[in-house]
């Protein structure tokens, strides 16, 4: 039986201009450090709204926040949407908290229809997913998927030296249950892609497919520092001109493996004199591709490039691979009720893979999750310019309530 259930857009958008005030800057952008006094009237605000619905609003001990509306039948575990309330320091007004304030209009129109699920409904908050103040990234996310224990995100330090457990607490968001001790049905996460595709290609939803793997590389490449003037060209062992063959040699690989990106971003050249063949030369590698297999053959063939360039350059290198994250699959029970929720509305859409990495990532590892993206203007997120049109949150929290009801009926006759 499928619903006609809508959302309501013009109060969605307003609820997305209130909260901005948590935080807002002058340059429209928004500061929401996790654990900070902003934080903390966010949450406030954000509980108020769900227990005004009549849900009730739990905190596990790293302080996510679950608003749970009870269903028919309280057997089943809650099915999720959520995302995160913090932001960058110089964050936008979308990044994460559409997630969840889609799925607070998600709870109010279930409530204002007086409509019953079969599953209890539930919205969640996670704390501290951008890492920004407590490195590293979705760290409370992690914790309710077995992957820090809580100890390790209470010991996390900001750059002043305050500890999580202590913001924490300040705040009064130390709840009293244990992170990952309920379980979930299933979890969907609403988020602004992030990147240019949707709004190239004039597509209003991403059918988001799973989360590309990720492998960060240091490399340093060793020479000689020699004059420039007298050291004659046969006699060089030049750090940056390797350097720059391996630069060439990653563009490479990420055009041969597309849609597998390669980047060295970041570049340290020693001595870095105008009169100096450059003798040391410090640089990183990103490498991200959504299938692991062809991110094995990437791998192998920045060693390859490492091996053939350099040698022959009369340098020496070292290489080390200092992180990786695997490539995740979201689930296609859930993914198929994203799909045609889009199509039921005839929203223009197009399967995805996310460059970033989200909450849902490590969910994923727990309960089924999947993602739905929106366009962002210019692909520009982590900015205060972030910005997604008031259709564009609407079509996303409507293809969210209609997946999220999709779900719940396929749950009916479970006990
Ligand atoms: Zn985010």
């Amino acid at each position: 039986m499928l619903t006609n259930l809508q959302i309501n857009s013009r109060r969605l958008w307003d609820s997305l201009m209130d909260t901005a005030k948590f935080g807002g800057t002058d340059r429209g952008g928004i500061k929401r450090l996790t654990l900070t006094d902003e934080d903390k009237q966010v949450r406030d605000w954000f509980k108020a709204q769900c227990e005004a619905l009549g849900c009730t609003v739990s905190v596990d001990e790293v302080g996510n926040m679950f608003a749970t509306r009870p269903g028919r039948n309280a057997n089943l575990p809650p099915i999720a949407m959520g995302s995160h309330l913090d932001t960058q320091p110089t964050g936008g007004k979308f990044d994460g908290i559409l997630g969840v304030l889609a799925g607070l209009e998600v709870l109010r129109t279930l409530h204002e229809h007086e409509y019953e699920t079969n599953a209890p409904i539930e919205v969640v908050n996670w704390t501290n997913e951008e890492g920004s103040r407590f490195p590293p990234a979705m760290l409370a996310s992690g914790v309710f998927a077995g992957i820090f224990p809580p100890e390790y995100a209470y010991a996390q330090t900001d750059r002043e030296g305050t500890t999580f457990l202590s913001e924490l607490e300040r705040i009064g968001y130390r709840g009293s249950m244990k992170s990952g001790d309920h379980q979930l049905s299933a979890m969907f996460e609403l988020h602004i892609e992030q990147g240019p595709i949707l709004e190239d290609e004039k597509k209003s939803i991403g059918i988001v497919t799973g989360v590309q793997g990720m492998r960060w590389y240091e490399i340093n490449i060793t020479g000689q520092d020699a004059h420039t003037g007298a050291t004659p060209m046969y006699l060089r062992r030049n750090a940056l001109l390797g350097a720059a063959r391996i630069i060439e040699a990653v563009d490479a690989i990420g055009q041969q493996h597309q849609p597998g990106v390669a980047t060295v971003g970041l570049i340290e050249n020693k001595p870095n004199s105008r009169n100096v063949v450059p003798g040391e030369v410090f640089l990183t590698v990103d490498l991200r591709h959504p299938d692991e297999t062809a991110l094995d053959k990437m791998e192998a063939e920045l060693r390859a490039a490492l091996k053939t360039i350099l040698p022959p350059l009369k340098l020496t290198y070292d290489e080390k691979k200092i992180w990786a994250s695997a490539a995740v699959n979201f689930a296609p029970e859930l993914i198929a009720c994203v799909r045609s929720a889009a199509a039921k509305s005839g929203f223009p859409m197009r399967d995805m893979v996310s460059g970033a990495g989200h909450d849902a990532a490590y969910i994923a590892r727990v309960a089924p999750t999947t993602m739905i993206f929106v366009p962002c203007e210019g692909g520009l997120s982590h900015n205060e310019a972030e910005s997604t049109k008031p259709e564009e949150c609407a079509a996303g929290a409507q293809v969210l309530l209609d997946a999220v009801l999709a779900y719940d009926q396929s749950l009916a006759g479970h006990t």
